[in-house]
């Protein structure tokens, strides 16, 4: 249905369907006709390969991930939207809609159950207000997929790309480096959404990787050492991770000196070995 991406016939589809936006659902739909194409593309579905896309919307990239993908599993909160998207994928028939929270949805069964065991790719727009704590949960689960391909805010982007130890990393960037390789795709103006957000978006892409690129003695505490380690930017390590993790200061410092880690360093400074050290070395006492 390449229609999708015409503004008045989705207009006149939704309110045919009754459908009003909901702000509160992260609800802003693509129609700028060049993006799902080439989401489609740069995922890396294919005859072979199945695809698990949250939030189909009106099912815009859901039709061009269908023409790709050997199957598509398509994950709606919104039950309003069930009868537009009968409409709007009427024209697949490797497409299967699932009305649910994606956040509540146990995915390692939900794959296993759809896709036995072929390659299996993440693709969404997600909505913005769960964008942090859906990317987590999809690392976290340690999911049978290959990639995220993921439409987020460009703010978040950036953040979520950034090499640890470089200015602009924070705790999420620590933490989607230890499962993934990400790369930022391409950038989507904020108009080619309906209606339009306030702000610019991009689409990335995480890479899982097979291994993670640091040994932990307990991935929990490095998880931990990251949050408090990021909790307060303007402070410096010790004082943060002195704070986080409720630790005498000079408890911490200790442990950071044996580690070869400055007194004086920030948490955006650290690299990933240097926060898996931190992690290993809290480990051992
Ligand atoms: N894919 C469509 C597009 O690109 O036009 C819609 C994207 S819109 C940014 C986000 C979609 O996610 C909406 O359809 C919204 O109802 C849905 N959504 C919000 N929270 C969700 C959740 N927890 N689980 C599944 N879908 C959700």
């Amino acid at each position: 249905m390449e229609r999708l991406t015409d503004i008045s016939y989705v207009k006149g589809i939704l309110s045919k369907h009754g459908f009003t936006f909901s702000k509160a659902l992260g609800q802003n739909f693509l129609v700028n006709p060049s993006v799902c194409p080439k989401m489609a593309e740069l995922c890396g579905c294919s005859d072979n390969v199945g695809v698990i896309e949250i939030g189909p919307g009106a099912g815009v990239l859901t039709n061009e991930l269908a023409k790709k993908a050997h199957k598509v599993i398509a994950i709606e909160l919104d039950k309003r939207l069930l009868p537009v998207l009968s409409e709007t994928l009427a024209d697949h028939n490797n497409i299967k809609v699932i009305s649910g929270d994606a956040m509540k949805l146990d995915l390692n069964d939900l794959i296993s159950d759809e896709f036995g065991g072929g390659e299996v790719v993440v693709c969404a727009n997600l909505p913005y207000y769960i964008t942090s704590p859906m990317i987590m949960k999809l690392l976290e689960e340690k999911l049978p997929i290959s990639s995220l391909t993921v439409m987020v805010q460009k703010e978040a982007a950036d953040r979520i790309c950034a090499e640890p130890g470089t200015r602009e990393s924070g705790a999420i960037s620590a933490a989607v480096h230890y499962y993934s390789s990400p790369e930022l795709l391409f950038k989507v103006s904020k108009g080619s959404f309906m209606p339009a957000p306030k702000v610019d978006s991009a689409v990335i892409k995480l890479n899982i990787l097979k291994e993670p690129p640091v040994k932990l003695d307990d991935e929990k505490t490095f998880f931990r050492i990251v949050k408090a380690a990021f909790s307060q930017r303007r402070k410096t390590l010790s004082n943060s991770l002195s704070s986080g993790l409720s630790m005498p200061k000079s408890d911490v410092s200790k442990l950071i000196s044996d580690v070869g880690i400055p007194a004086n360093a920030r948490a955006e400074e650290m690299t990933m070995q240097q926060l898996a050290d931190i992690s290993n070395a809290l480990n051992g006492i």
